[in-house]
C-alpha cells in the first residue's frame, strides 16, 4: 500500500495569525483543502493519514473535511515538534510499503511531483523533490561575516513530499527518538543512519506557506490555476 501522511499538526507561529496556518483561506478555500485535494485526486495514493493538533481535530473535521467532502482514512494527533507528528503518522502506516510525508502547508504540489516521488523512492528507497535556490547562498561565521559561497549548482532547496520505504523511515525515526536527535525534515533522519536520498526536480510553485508574504503568492497561485 502507498500512504500519504499530510502534516497539519503545527500552529504556524511564524505566520502571526490566530488560526493555524493550514486553515487560513486563500481564494475562498482553506490551504489544507488544496493540499488534501491534490493527494485525493492522485490514483497512486491508496491511504491518507492526516495529522492534526489535538485541540483542532474537531474544527478541521467540521469546517474542512465535512464541508468540502474530503475523505481521509485516518486522523492522528500531532506532537509538539514536527518530527513527533511524523512519527505518530508513521506508526499509523504499518501496512504500507511506501510513505509520502508532505507538509499540509504546501498546497500547490503537483501530480508529477507526487508520482515521481513514488517512482524514485521505489527505486532508491528515499527521494525528495527540490529546486536550485534563486539567490546565491552564503555561509557565515558567528560574527556575521561571510566565510564561504557554495556553488549554486550543487545546492538544492528541498521540498515535500519526501518519499520513503516505510520500514526504512520508521526504523530511522525510532533511532532519532532513542538518540534524542532533533531534525527539521525527514531526509535528514535517514541520512543520519547512512541511507541515500535521491533528489529530483521539484517546482518553484510548490511553496510552503510560512509567513504573511507567502499568503499573497498563495492567493495568486490559487486563483490562477
Ligand atoms: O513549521 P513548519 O512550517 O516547518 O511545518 C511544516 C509542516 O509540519 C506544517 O504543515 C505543519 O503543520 C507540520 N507540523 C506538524 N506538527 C508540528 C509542527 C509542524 O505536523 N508539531
Amino acid at each position: 500500500m502507498i500512504s500519504a501522511i499530510i502534516l497539519a499538526g503545527g500552529k504556524g507561529k511564524r505566520m502571526g495569525s490566530d488560526i493555524s496556518k493550514q486553515f487560513i483561506t486563500v481564494n475562498g478555500k482553506p490551504i489544507l483543502y488544496y493540499t488534501l485535494s491534490k493527494f485525493l485526486k492522485c490514483k497512486d495514493i491508496e491511504d491518507i493519514v492526516l495529522v492534526l493538533p489535538k485541540d483542532e481535530i474537531q474544527y478541521c473535521v467540521k469546517e474542512i473535511l465535512e464541508k468540502y467532502s474530503l475523505k481521509v482514512n485516518k486522523i492522528i494527533e500531532g506532537g509538539k515538534e514536527r518530527q513527533e507528528s511524523v512519527y505518530n503518522g508513521l506508526k499509523a502506516c504499518s501496512d504500507s510499503s511506501i510513505v509520502l510525508i508532505h507538509d499540509g502547508a504546501r498546497p500547490f504540489v503537483s501530480e508529477n511531483i507526487i508520482r515521481n516521488g513514488i517512482r524514485y523512492a521505489s527505486k532508491y528507497g528515499a527521494a525528495a523533490p527540490g529546486v536550485t535556490p534563486k539567490d546565491t547562498i552564503k555561509i557565515k561565521n558567528s560574527e556575521g561575516f561571510s566565510i564561504q559561497t557554495p556553488n549554486r549548482e550543487n545546492l538544492v532547496a528541498v521540498q515535500t513530499p519526501q518519499v520513503f520505504k516505510w520500514s526504512t523511515i520508521m526504523e530511522c525515526h525510532e533511532k532519532i527518538k532513542r538518540d534524542k536527535i532533533v531534525v527539521t525534515d525527514d531526509t535528514m533522519v535517514i541520512e543520519m543512519y547512512g541511507h541515500k536520498v535521491y533528489l529530483y526536480e521539484g517546482e518553484y510553485n510548490n511553496i510552503k506557506v510560512t509567513t504573511q508574504e507567502d499568503l499573497l503568492i498563495a492567493e495568486y497561485l490559487a486563483s490562477h490555476r
